[in-house]
């Protein structure tokens, strides 16, 4: 199997009776031997059980047939906070370190009956706060591009892998930006669905409001294969719902210019101070390329974009504070070594061995955000905030526009390292794309250029709540015009 399979060919040849599920695995797992090291991508790469799994896609698809399975032979890696049977699950995280999954995540379950399998677990930021991936407690992850830079975070060692062709696709978690981010730091393609059409059952906790399962993909026509899987309601998440759309895959195909027509919004605020000049000169180009593709630019404001980042480090430090209270020692995770403990002792040697800094400095925000007398000056006000941030996108929306365009972030890579002793710089990474996980958006980056080192740039589309037809379709018409995404890392 050459590198650059993408899923719709690999569906192709398995129904062709050209490939089988085996030999897609074998293919994936050679050169992962390789390659895997270099970028510390992968935390759990096991060859027996991804063969055995393998195996078990070829015989439903004797069973069942391959036309009818979606996903057929597809080899799928896995961000390492969604629960997969019988495999580690440790959200980067020396707290579950040991923690091997009971159950699949509900993604998984609906992956494997449309016929794809599981080929390995992914490095991440400890759970999945961070915008470089150097927060995982088993060392960041590199961006195969060069590995002196940074992959973006915190579903970086999904984009690496997927960037440097490990395997076509793998999933990633997404609260504030996390699946967009490193897709753009990386040159391929990060979907964030609408919140509730993706199940979060069996994805550990973060921001429990904001938190959403998606796609890393090499195209947008791969993006919308999976999202026609992957979307769905789940008796086992309350939060998810049926979405009112599908067929996505079918509606790129029907639809290759679908920009013809659109009205492409540009909030203005995201081209104004603080965006870096060669992404700023790469999202001007693509701008040009939207429009030529049929489409008209219509400049809009979002008022109180400047606001997401604090509401966002308000809502989903409180919400990380309370989902990572169970992580005590006793119920699930590490458990210190000391003898004689009482309780509350117990708690906190376990808490402080078992967390990292970052993890440690959110639960303490969280904490005092909701604590009493704080309550309404900082996390009620935050969702007042939320609030208003997701009426401006409505606004634009309801002022004629089909999708918005960003920059996907407002710099290129960094390198490791670069932004470590800055909190506030690493967290303005994700000022493009935090406010579309506020206000429950899909949103999707597509690669729109390269720097002058080489170095890929991303461009955001935003769509309406459950209009993911007019987010992918608007994002394969962009795609079919440009050439970015055929670019492969050099490695
Ligand atoms: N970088 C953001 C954070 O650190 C977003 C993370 C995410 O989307 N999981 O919280």
């Amino acid at each position: 199997m050459p590198a650059n399979q993408t899923v719709k060919s690999i569906v192709e040849q398995v129904r062709s009776g050209k490939l089988t599920a085996v030999t897609a695995a074998h293919a994936c797992l050679e050169r992962t031997r390789t390659i895997a090291q270099k970028l510390n991508s992968h935390l759990h790469f096991d060859e027996a059980a991804a063969l055995a799994e393998a195996a078990a896609a070829d015989l439903r698809i004797k069973t069942i047939g391959a036309d009818k399975l979606p996903l057929a032979g597809v080899p799928v890696l896995v961000k390492d906070n969604i629960c997969v049977r019988g495999s580690k699950t440790t959200c980067g995280s020396k707290m579950l370190e040991n923690y091997v999954a009971t159950y699949d995540a509900s993604v998984i379950k609906r992956l494997r009956e449309a016929g794809a399998f599981v080929v390995g677990k992914m490095n991440m930021d400890e759970f999945a706060m961070g915008s470089s991936n150097e927060n995982s407690a088993f060392g960041a992850v590199r961006n195969p591009w060069n590995l002196e830079y940074v992959p973006g975070g915190s579903s970086g060692g999904s984009a690496a892998a997927v960037a440097a062709r490990l395997a076509p696709v793998a999933l990633g978690s997404d609260t504030g930006g996390s699946i967009r981010q490193p897709a753009s730091f990386c040159g391929i393609v990060g979907l964030k669905p609408t919140y509730g059409s993706v199940s979060r059952s069996g994805l550990v906790a973060f921001g429990s409001s904001l938190d959403q399962i998606g796609p890393l993909t090499t195209t947008v026509e791969d993006a919308a294969m999976m999202m026609d899987v992957l979307a769905g309601l789940d008796a086992s998440d309350s939060t998810s719902v049926k979405h009112p759309q599908s067929g996505f895959a079918k509606a790129l195909l029907e639809n290759p210019e679908a920009l013809k027509g659109m009205t492409i919004g540009i909030p203005e605020e995201f081209f104004e101070s603080g965006l870096d000049a060669e992404v700023g000169s790469c999202l001007e180009r693509a701008i040009a390329d939207v429009q030529k593709a049929g489409a008209k630019i219509k400049r809009v404001r979002l008022p109180n974009i400047s606001y997401s980042v604090a509401a966002y480090y308000v809502i989903a430090t409180a919400e990380a504070s309370a989902n990572l209270a169970r992580f005590d020692g006793v119920r699930y995770g590490h458990r210190t070594q000391g003898a004689n403990l009482n309780l509350k002792d117990l708690y906190r040697k376990s808490r402080n061995e078992g967390f990292g800094r970052e993890v440690k400095q959110r639960i303490m925000l969280g904490t005092f955000v909701l604590s009493s007398g704080y309550y309404d000056a900082f996390y009620s006000k935050a969702n007042k905030v939320r609030e208003l941030i997701s009426r401006d996108f409505a606004a634009a929306f309801d002022s004629g526009v089909d999708l918005l365009l960003t920059p996907t972030s407002p710099t290129p890579p960094f390198k490791l390292g670069e932004k470590l002793s800055d909190p506030l710089a690493m967290y303005l990474s994700d000022i493009c794309t935090i406010g579309v996980n506020l206000a429950g958006l899909p949103g999707i980056s597509v690669p729109c250029g390269r720097t002058k080192a080489g170095l890929p740039v991303g461009m955001q589309l935003i769509a309406p709540k459950f209009n993911e037809l007019t987010l992918l379709t608007g994002a394969h018409a962009y795609e079919r015009a440009t050439e970015w995404h055929k670019d492969q890392p050099p490695l």
